[in-house]
C-alpha cells in the first residue's frame, strides 16, 4: 500500500515541495521540530532502511547531496544541522517511505531523548 508521500510525489496532496529532481523530492514537514525541518525522500517508494539495494544508492547518494544543498539555501550550513532516519518502530517510523530528515535553525541538543 502506498504511503501519504506517494501521494505527495503524485500531486494527490498538497505539499510544501522545496527541491525536486529525477531521483528525490524534498518538502517542509508539516509539523516541524525546529524552524528549519524539511523531509527529503527517493521517488521510488523503499519503506524502511532495511529494504534499501543496491539500486538505491543513486538515489540515496542524491538525498546527502540535496540536504546539504537545502541546509545552505536555509541559512544552516554554518551553525549546524542534524539529518536522521528513523526505522520501524525502535525508531520512531511513522511514514513507510524512506526518509531523511533535515533539522536545525536552532541547538538541537543531545541526539537522543530519553
Ligand atoms: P518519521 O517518524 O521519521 O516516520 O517521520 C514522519 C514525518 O512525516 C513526521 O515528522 C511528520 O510530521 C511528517 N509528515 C506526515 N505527513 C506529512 C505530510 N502530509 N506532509 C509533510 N510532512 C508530513
Amino acid at each position: 500500500m502506498s504511503s501519504i508521500f506517494a501521494k505527495i510525489i503524485a500531486r494527490e496532496i498538497p505539499a510544501d515541495i522545496v527541491y525536486e529532481d529525477e531521483l528525490v523530492l524534498a518538502f517542509r514537514d508539516i509539523a516541524p521540530q525546529a524552524p528549519v525541518h524539511i523531509l527529503l525522500i527517493p521517488k521510488r517508494e523503499i519503506a524502511t532502511a532495511n529494504d534499501v539495494t543496491p539500486a538505491d544508492e543513486a538515489a540515496l547518494g542524491r538525498l546527502m547531496l540535496v540536504a546539504a544543498k537545502l541546509a545552505a539555501i536555509e541559512g544552516i550550513a554554518e551553525d549546524g544541522y542534524r539529518l536522521l532516519i528513523n526505522c520501524n518502530e525502535h525508531g520512531g517510523q511513522e511514514v513507510f517511505h524512506l526518509h531523511m530528515h533535515l533539522v536545525g535553525g536552532r541547538s538541537l541538543g543531545p541526539m537522543l531523548a530519553k
